[in-house]
């Protein structure tokens, strides 16, 4: 059996990358979380206070920050040398992510990388434009979607866990925004490819998800 190369795609908040991790894990497939990988860059501009307006500063951050992703039980993502796993997930860092994100130096240099670790293929990437632009060939496309309560509902709960207590009205209009914004960048914004598998999972469990798209991998297993 050849191992293919998958790309998911999709709003925020549809259960992408707890899919896919559980997904690579059952197939033995590598997961790449390339939201993290924006949000370790985010991470990085805030903490050197970066304006983003700041051009020359700016490219600078950009061409010195090492982000690293290192694989295993808890995916750990690094920028030079510090490990970022927890704050990249922060609120802070969630409301600045899509500004960074839709600037095209970030990008190019996020889209590298990526392809970089994606080049061995037996790999699962989640993001908003893996399927359009970073994996263009991938033999699996999903765009994974559901609705906006239900989003919210299932991020809501995830806090709560956390024990970060935020109202759901909140969390629909920070998905909202975030969405927006994504949709809307010039460069790379978030949009459906051609070829996807359209998958709603808004009344569909994690697991059930991870059943439907492990299933979809093993079809296209040659
Ligand atoms: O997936 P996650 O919600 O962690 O992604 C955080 C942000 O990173 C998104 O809202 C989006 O702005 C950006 N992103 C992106 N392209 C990707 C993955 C994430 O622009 N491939």
């Amino acid at each position: 059996m050849k191992k293919i190369s998958v790309a998911i795609d999709g709003p925020a908040g549809a259960g992408k990358s707890s899919v896919a991790k559980a997904v690579a894990k059952r197939a033995g497939y590598l997961y790449l979380d390339t939201g993290a990988m924006y949000r370790a860059l985010t991470w990085a501009v805030l903490q050197a206070n970066v304006d983003l307006a700041d051009e020359k500063a700016l490219k600078s951050l950009i061409n010195t920050a090492d982000i690293y992703m290192e694989p295993g039980e808890t995916d750990r993502v690094f920028v030079n040398g510090t490990d970022v796993t927890a704050p990249i997930r922060s609120a802070e860092v969630t409301g600045h992510v899509s500004a960074v994100a839709a600037l095209p130096a970030v990008r190019e240099k996020l889209v590298d990388l990526q392809r970089q670790i994606a080049a061995r293929g037996g790999v699962i990437l989640d993001g908003r434009d893996i399927g359009t632009v970073v994996l263009p060939k991938a033999e699996l496309k999903v765009f994974l979607t559901a609705s906006v309560e239900a989003r919210a509902a299932r991020r809501c709960a995830q806090l709560a866990e956390k024990g970060e207590n935020v109202s759901l009205e909140k969390v629909k209009a920070d998905i909202t925004a975030r969405d927006k914004a994504d949709s809307e960048r010039r460069v790379s914004p978030l949009r459906e490819a051609d070829d996807a598998v359209h998958v709603d999972n808004s009344r569909l469990t994690a697991e059930e998800t991870a059943d439907l798209l492990y299933k979809l991998i093993k079809e296209r297993e040659i």
